[in-house]
């Protein structure tokens, strides 16, 4: 393709907002352009990747038996009512009126619609195991979109949903599933961990998360310096246990309130054995409130503070309530509505409820600062240390270490959660009518995008690995208003095109700078400079990677290409 009739914008200068590699290089490259916040364009470039990925994708999931299909952005409310997630989802479903005030929602996930579908259209164990995926535009309002396509409001997923009659039958799709996912990784060139995403509360065994490893990565994983162990510490408690206390805590009254103090004053107040790596301490209130006391770093009044607790209150869903949003797979953890006062700190101490004690909670229905005690009876408490550097693996082999990972996929054991709720069934064998046993199976395909731009990239631009590089080699004309080196590089884009080589051709009447640096800056993997002696029929051949150049005469150059 010809440059001069391509849309690549490229910039010099970082955009503003953006603070991460992937975000600056991807913007500045010409492959995507920001059209509102967490909303993108893919550019020509930009989309060509996303294709790419998306192929790698699509040939793994068929390998592992999975059909594709294409289910409706578009989506009614009936099917969130159905299954209790138009309440429990939160503001990042995004939410609209048809002319006729009817209600739908922009699909954020898609376990409503599938189920649906699948009800109405399989009912016996014979139609058994169904495994079925689409790679679509998914809607989020994120509270906090950023890191360009890391978090984005619209962005592209692969998702995945299994059917079948039996666990056994499940697990075995799981494991295919997970599989293919590594397999989709490792062949993308990312550096990569899967890790236990919930150990907690669902049993570890039962999700887990594809970590790309970047210092950029929101999410902290714990891992075995000499075993497999590896986990999302958020998610990670090593125990969680409930103990009695006949008091009801009258002293909590002394520490929950706004002052702040360290946790071991916490721990001291309550007569606790602070150990090593307590993070968090929570009380059940009653049946529906739990307390969350959290350690943490602060800034009050623009001082930083260390090692600081803060209380909050967090609503706890029915048993019920709560199997439906611990269920829910993708994004089943993401409702939770924290008012815009709270600080980072608080918004952890609702997650951590909401993972060890599978907490709903709705607008208003967390506060800061609330008096136990004199607000609410305290019943019982419970502890929850979680894993720090230098502790042991809990498999026992092995210390813990710490990395950063951005979260590209996810695999999740659904059970019956759906089938139950929007009475998804089949007969067995027996003509008995039983729930179907999902899973559900997410590829965060644009973040995916911008994780291999964290990994493949320097000081000048992108370095794509070859497979989903936007194409295989640049050809630059250094000088077009010369004749000699005009037609050279035309005769060479010819016959790479011929040949099948996927090349983009630099032909604008731009300077030789400009052209390094654009060249640089868009990373394709092999470069062919047509320049001063083109009249020799001699060109440079450059590896964008690792910088390695040599001069090469046209006569070998298809060889060397290939
Ligand atoms: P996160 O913890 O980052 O918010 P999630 O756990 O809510 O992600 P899932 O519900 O598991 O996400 O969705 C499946 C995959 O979709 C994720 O593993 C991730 O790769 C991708 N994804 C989720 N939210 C976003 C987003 N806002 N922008 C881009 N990709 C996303
Ligand atoms: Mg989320
Ligand atoms: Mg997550
Ligand atoms: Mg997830």
């Amino acid at each position: 393709m010809k440059q001069s009739e391509m849309l690549i914008p490229t910039l010099r200068e970082n955009p503003a907002d953006a603070e991460i590699k992937s975000h600056q290089l991807l913007v500045r490259a010409g492959y995507i352009r920001q059209t509102a916040s967490g909303i993108y364009s893919f550019l020509p470039l930009g989309k060509k990747v996303l294709k790419k990925v998306e192929e790698i994708v699509r040939e793994e999931m068929d390998k592992a038996g999975a059909h594709e299909m294409l289910m409706p952005a578009l989506q009614p409310s009936e099917l969130w009512k159905e299954s209790g997630r138009w309440d429990t989802f939160g503001p990042e479903l995004m939410r609209l009126n048809d002319r006729h005030q009817r209600e739908f929602a922009l699909g954020a996930t898609h376990e409503e619609v599938i189920t649906s579908l699948i009800r109405d259209d399989i009912n016996t164990y014979k139609k058994l195991p169904l495994v079925l995926y689409q790679i679509q535009t998914k809607f989020r309002d994120e509270k906090r979109p950023r890191f360009g396509l890391l978090r984005g409001r619209e962005f592209m997923m692969k998702d995945a949903y299994s059917f079948h009659d039996s666990y056994e039958s499940l697990d075995e799709t799981y494991e295919r599933i997970y599989n293919a996912y590594s397999n989709i990784f490792t062949r993308l060139g990312l550096n990569f961990r899967a890790v236990i995403a919930d150990s907690g509360a669902m049993g570890g065994k039962d999700t887990h998360e594809f970590m790309v490893l970047s210092e950029v990565g929101e999410d902290t994983i714990a891992y075995s310096d000499e075993s497999d162990y590896a986990a999302n510490i958020e998610m990670a408690p090593v125990v969680t246990e409930y103990e009695k206390s006949d008091e009801p805590l009258k002293e909590l009254e002394k520490v929950a309130t706004p002052d702040q103090k360290t946790m071991a004053e916490v721990a001291e107040f309550l007569n606790h054995p602070l150990e090593k790596g307590l993070k968090s301490l929570m009380f059940k209130v009653d049946d529906r409130l739990v307390l969350v006391v959290t350690r943490g770093d602060h800034e009050v009044n623009d001082v930083k503070l260390k090692n600081l607790y803060q209380a909050s209150v967090v609503e706890l869903a029915s048993e019920e309530e709560t199997r439906k949003v611990m269920g829910a797979g993708f994004g089943s953890l993401g409702p939770i509505h924290v008012p815009d006062e709270v600080d980072v700190v608080a918004d952890h101490a609702v997650k951590y409820a909401v993972n060890v004690s599978c907490g709903a909670n709705e607008d208003g229905y967390h506060f800061l600062n609330v008096n136990p005690g004199r607000d609410f009876e305290v019943t019982q408490y419970a502890d929850l240390r979680f894993i720090q550097e230098g502790d042991p693996s809990p498999d026992g082999r092995g210390t813990i270490q710490f990395a950063r990972g951005i979260e590209v996929g996810h695999v999740f054991k659904l059970g019956t959660v759906y089938s139950e709720s929007m009475k998804a069934s089949f007969l067995d064998q027996n003509g008995k009518s039983n729930p179907m046993i999902m899973g559900c199976y997410g590829i965060g395909v644009s973040r995916t995008l911008a994780a291999l731009v964290e990994q493949y990239h320097d000081e000048n631009g992108i370095t794509w690995p070859t497979h989903v590089a936007p194409f295989h080699v640049h050809l630059l004309a250094l000088n077009v208003n010369k004749e000699e080196q005009k037609n050279l590089a035309e005769s060479i884009y010819e016959t790479l095109k011929k040949e099948g080589v996927d090349v983009l051709y630099d032909d604008r009447k731009e300077r030789a700078g400009v052209k390094f640096a654009d060249s640089d800056l868009i990373g394709i993997p092999l470069r062919i400079t047509v320049g001063k002696r083109a009249g020799e029929g001699y060109v440079e051949l450059k590896q964008r990677k690792s910088g390695e150049q040599t001069e090469v005469h046209v006569s070998e150059l298809l060889t060397r290409v290939n």
